[in-house]
This record gives C-alpha cells, structure tokens and sequence, in this order.
C-alpha cells in the first residue's frame, strides 16, 4: 500500500530484456511521459527491467511501496518469456482468471488472416482478478486497468503502435479524473529582429511573471520564438487570464515583428494570406539557390497562389530570363540594391504574378570584399505599384546566410500582405 506522503507519484515500469540490450531504445516512456504532462501528472520514477520473473517482481514490490499510479509496459505476449500478468498477480496476491472472450477474439484474429491460432497464445486470455480488460485492437494482447485500494496498476502491451492508441483512447479518459493541473503553452514566432532587440522589447514583461510560469526565448539565425508554459490547477480561471494578459502583453510590445502565435511557420502565414487574398507569387533566387521556392512549396496548397520560380545564379541568366540589364550588373554588380530590383521586376512581369520575390548577396565563405562582404543580400519584392528592396548583413555560415535570406524574404511578403490587406479595409 502505498505510503501517505507518496500517493500521488507516478512511475513506469518497461520490461523486457531486449530493452536493456545495445539494440533497443525504450521509447514508450517518452510518449506516456508528453501524455501525463497534458493532465499535470509526471513521472517520479521510470524503470527498466529484464524478462526475468524475480526481477520483474522485485521492481513491481518496490513501484507498490512508493508510487499510485504505476504504469508497466510489455511483456503481455503469448511467449514463456512474457511475464508481466503472472509478475503483477504473485506480488499483489490475486489469482489470475481466464477470459474464454478473450480467447475467443484473439482466435477470431487469426482466423481473419487464414490462420490457426497456436496454443501458447491462450495465455493472453488471462487476467488478473479484480481486473478491468482494455482491449488491443492492434495485436492480440490485451491490456489490463487495475484499481486497488489505493493504487491503480496499468498494463500495456509492449510495441509503441499498440501501447500508443491504447493510451490515447482507453487509459487517458480514465487517467482525466487525477487531473490536477494543466500545462498552459504559447509560442510566439518573431522574424525580422534579434535576439537582443526581444529581450529588450519584452523586458518589461518580466516583472509580471508569475513562479509558475516560464519563459524562455529560443534563437536561431532569423528566427526567433518566445515559449510560455505555466502549469496551473484545472478550473484555476485567474492563472487562465494571467497567462492570456502576459500572452498579449509580450505579442503588443513586439508589434508587427510576431508573425505567429498559434505554431504556424512563416511560409504558412504567408501561404494562408495569400490564399485569402487570392494573390499569386512568384520568385529569382540568386543567393538563396532555390530554398526560397523549396520552402513556400513545402506547403500544402501552394500551386493555388505559386506561380513559378526560377534561380538566376549567373548574371547571363539573370539578364537572359529576367530582363535584367547588362550594363545595370556591369555598373553596380549582380549584387546590389538595383539588380535585385530589377530581377523582382522582371519575375513579376514574365509570370504575371501579383507579387514577386528576389535575392541576391554573398553566402560564402568566399567571395566577399571589403565593400561587399560576405552576408550582404538585398531581398527585393515587387508588387502593384512598386518595388520594395532591402540590404541586409547577415551573420553566420553559408547554410544559416541562405536561410536568414529567405526569411527575409518571406516576412517582407508578410508585410506586404499585412499592408496591402489594410489598404483594402481603408477602402484605398
Ligand atoms: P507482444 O509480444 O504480443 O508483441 P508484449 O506486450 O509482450 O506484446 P513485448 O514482447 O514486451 O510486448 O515487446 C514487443 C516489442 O515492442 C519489443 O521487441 C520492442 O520492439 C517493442 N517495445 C516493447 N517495449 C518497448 C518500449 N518500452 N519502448 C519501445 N519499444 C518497446
């Protein structure tokens, strides 16, 4: 029986030999872990144990002092290796009892598939008193929910795609009601800025911050996201309007900078928004190498707004497909504020698209000078009336260049849109 000051611990228990050998990563753990925490319930103790009787049962003599709620995964098979029913039985002193539906199903199963059951998986139609049977539409092991007096025993089968739907459709309803908590979550996506200009932003914010809430701002090269996560008691509507005043409070000190606040990345922003706005897009990748279109084509949907896009890397290319003049590269280089213009331009005009993307700079590592050195992009954006460029002195490899330049790109489109949209409302 559990003791008083432990009775709200949760422990799993995964057996099975091959777990404990080179070969094998238990995994069940991680995914009932993610489950727990969305009721507010973690894990105190995690165990890996061999098929071995003995030392199945000295783990589960253990997991019965100290813990309510115990989950135990495999080692439900038909197999003389398969130990778990018998384990969990001797140490909680019950009988095991068979099922003949058990039986009856599982029969039906290889029968469906033209076979004959074998005689070893009559085991798998024992169960132990006492306990609620949670049936295993993915295999032939069911799984077991035992309540004691002051403990509840769960047994999963073993392979993650049976243990998973089971979890997900029998056990969590059942698991609803030890819910204490809940974990709050936002994540707000920002481009177009540091990391350090964030910090500053939001720093008023961080007085207000509550114990139970966490903050933390995770940065990569153009793209930076700001996680809240704050476990409240369920029911607790206070803790609900804190977390939504500090939600606001950080996306209104940010502005127009916060692309996202629901998950979206920001080739689904603007995928989204162009599709609302019936728009169609296209783009010249000159530095970006075709990343810009490989993204925005990563999208589901987008042949409904993306029209073409071609990477001009030479300057013969960018004066043979886009237009771009000859003497406007030989005078101001490919990589410069007017041939980024002049590419936008000319991607717009010969696709017909409404708006269009261009890029151009120096990734690296090579081929920068002092005048234009490596990270210099101009980013253009041609739209109805207009064309938009951008310098930019990006920091970082080659990979991390590219990327940053098709962020760019992509939150100027956003932008644009953004304004555009307004326009409209305005009635303009
Ligand atoms: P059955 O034998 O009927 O498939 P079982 O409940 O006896 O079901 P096990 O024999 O213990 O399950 O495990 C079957 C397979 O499932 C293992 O070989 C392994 O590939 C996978 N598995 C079992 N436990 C885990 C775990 N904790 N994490 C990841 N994979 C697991």
């Amino acid at each position: 029986m559990a003791k008083s000051k432990s009775t709200n611990r949760v422990e799993f228990i995964a057996i099975g030999s091959e777990l404990l050998s080179p070969s094998f990563i238990e995994t069940n753990s991680l995914f009932l872990a993610e489950k727990l925490e969305e009721l507010g319930l973690r894990l105190s103790f995690k165990t890996v144990v061999s098929d071995r009787l003995e030392e199945i049962k000295e783990v589960l003599t253990v997991a019965k002092k100290r813990s309510r709620l115990i989950f135990i995964s495999g080692g439900l098979g038909p197999t003389e290796d398969d130990r778990t029913r018998q384990a969990v039985a001797e140490v909680l002193n019950r009988k095991l009892i068979f099922h003949q539906s058990i039986l009856d199903n599982i029969k039906k199963r290889f029968e469906s598939r033209g076979l004959v059951m074998p005689a070893s998986n009559r085991r798998q139609a024992y169960v132990i008193d006492g306990a609620e049977i949670l049936e295993n539409p993915m295999g032939t092991a069911p799984g077991m929910w035992l309540e004691t007096k002051n403990q509840i025993f769960v047994l999963l089968p073993g392979p993650p795609s049976e243990l998973k739907p089971m979890v997900e459709n029998l056990v969590r309803p059942k698991l609803e009601k030890f819910r204490q908590h809940q974990v709050l979550r936002a994540i707000i996506k920002i481009a177009g800025a540091g990391e350090s200009w964030v910090e500053d932003q939001i720093r008023p914010v961080y007085r207000m911050l509550p114990e139970n809430l966490e903050l933390t701002i995770l940065a990569a090269p153009g793209d930076i996201q700001i996680r809240l996560s704050m476990l409240v008691k369920v029911s607790r509507k206070k803790d609900l309007l804190v977390f939504d005043r500090i939600k606001s409070k950080i996306i209104g000190l940010l502005g127009n900078k916060v692309y996202s606040t629901s998950g979206e990345s920001l080739e689904e922003v603007v995928g989204r928004k162009l599709t609302e706005m019936k728009k169609t897009l296209a783009c010249a990748e000159s530095c970006s190498g075709g990343l810009l279109a490989n993204r925005i084509t990563n999208i589901p949907g987008s042949s409904n707004y993306f029209l073409e896009g071609l990477v001009t890397y030479s300057n013969q290319a960018k004066i043979r497909e886009l237009g771009v003049p000859e003497k406007l590269i030989r005078e101001k280089g490919a990589v410069s504020q007017d041939v980024a213009e002049a590419m936008a331009e000319g991607v717009r005009r010969k696709s017909g698209a409404d708006l269009a993307l261009s890029t151009t700079g120096i990734a690296g590592p090579g081929g920068g000078t002092e005048a234009k050195p490596v990270g210099l992009v101009y980013v253009g954006l041609a739209f109805p009336g207009g064309v938009w460029v951008e310098k930019n002195l990006f920091k970082g490899n080659r990979d991390q260049i590219k990327f940053q330049t098709t962020q760019k790109a992509l939150d100027m489109l956003r932008l644009k849109l953004m304004e555009l949209e307004e326009e409209k409302g305005s009635g303009q």
